[in-house]
């Protein structure tokens, strides 16, 4: 079974071939997905995740990509991005959203609509499915509290709904890390608001989040978890990491749990910095870091990395061709 197969089979899909995945992570690395997917509806994805099965190809899930570092040497198979998938209905106090829908804008229509808890998320760049995958949360809210069910799509190709308590949520965890499952279609329930406060909350939120986080450059938010008893931030610092860099990934001067792209990096750059950084931290401090941050995808195979430089000179050469996803800070806007 070859590309041409699946759009044989899918002739009104959007399915880009050889699509470097750099135009759509935040960090702006990752080499090519085979073939990226678009789909537009659940029966898409369904019938998408059937044939995949059928025709025994390996399957990867993007969200926003705001989360997550794709290796140099991009992702074999099939990858299917559900950012197309974005419809948001609200009725009375429940908001429907299809996974693809970011975040920021779900945060945005409730405060249009007066309804308040989703405040937390108003800067939160992921998109609704990235967001129950990993349990977002920031500044004391966490998606898991305002989430009432999931529709979620199994490997198998069955739709299911799962309600928040069978969902595992946890510090930056949910079921589907262990089942691989797809979240499709989420059911927010939230409480009418005052307008006036939830717009101040929000707004100050966005002055706390913009002051301490260096969203002038792509990056891919907190790399690592926060270790029980620790700031990962203060443990980095402490280290005197800030602003260690390696190739063109930096540990970011203005908040040390981040690490920025200043300069044409590369995901080897991203992800060898990731392993100094425990590394010091481990033999320092005696703390296993953990990535919150998730690494996918191959690596480069030998014959095809003859260097760094040429590397970053093909990015360069590429980079002006790409139309690029908004960065982080301006999707605050
Ligand atoms: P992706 O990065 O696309 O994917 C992450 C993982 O989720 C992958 O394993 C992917 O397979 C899986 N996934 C995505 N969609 C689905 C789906 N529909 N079904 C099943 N699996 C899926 N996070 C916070 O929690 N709090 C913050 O305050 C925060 N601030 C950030 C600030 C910046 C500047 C950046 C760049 C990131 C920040 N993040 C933060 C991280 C990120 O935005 C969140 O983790 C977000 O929830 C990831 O969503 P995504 O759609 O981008 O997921």
């Amino acid at each position: 079974m070859t590309i041409k197969d699946l759009m044989h089979a899918f002739p009104d899909a959007n399915i880009k071939e050889n699509e470097p995945l750099s135009k759509y992570t935040y960090t702006r690395t990752g080499g090519p997905a085979d073939a990226l997917i678009f789909p537009k509806s659940k029966e898409e994805v369904q019938a998408l995740v059937q044939w995949l099965n059928e025709n025994d190809w390996p399957l990867t899930i993007l969200g926003n990509a705001s989360n997550l570092i794709v290796k140099d040497g991009g992702i074999r198979g099939a990858t299917i991005i559900l950012t197309d998938m974005n419809k948001i209905s609200i009725q009375d106090n429940i908001i429907q959203v299809f996974t693809g829908a970011r975040l920021i804008e779900v945060s945005k229509r409730a405060y249009e609509a007066s309804l308040t808890g989703l405040e937390f998320a108003c800067g939160i760049p992921g998109s609704v499915g990235g967001a129950v995958y990993m349990n977002a949360g920031a500044y004391g809210g966490e998606v898991r509290e305002v989430i009432k069910k999931v529709t979620i799509l199994t490997r198998d190709g069955e739709l299911k709904e799962v309600a928040n308590e069978d969902m595992d949520f946890d510090y930056r965890h949910s079921i589907l890390q262990e089942s691989d499952d797809i979240a499709l279609e989420v059911i927010f329930e939230l409480a009418p608001g005052d307008k006036d406060q939830i717009k101040e909350k929000m707004d100050e939120l966005t002055y706390l989040r913009t002051s301490k986080q260096p969203l002038e450059y792509p990056s891919c938010g907190s790399v690592f978890k926060r270790p029980t008893g620790y700031f990962t931030g203060k443990l980095i610092q402490d280290a005197g990491l800030q602003g260690h860099t390696l190739g063109g990934a930096q540990v970011s001067k203005k908040h040390a749990g981040f690490i920025v792209n200043i300069d044409n990096a590369t995901a080897t750059d991203y992800i060898e910095l990731i392993e100094h950084i425990k590394e010091v931290i481990l033999e320092k401090d005696g703390v296993t870091l953990e990535t919150e941050v998730k690494i996918i995808g191959e690596d480069l195979v030998p014959e095809e990395n003859p260097g760094r430089v040429l590397i970053n000179k093909a990015k360069s050469s590429l980079k002006s061709t790409f139309t690029k996803a908004p960065l982080a800070d301006e999707s605050l806007k």
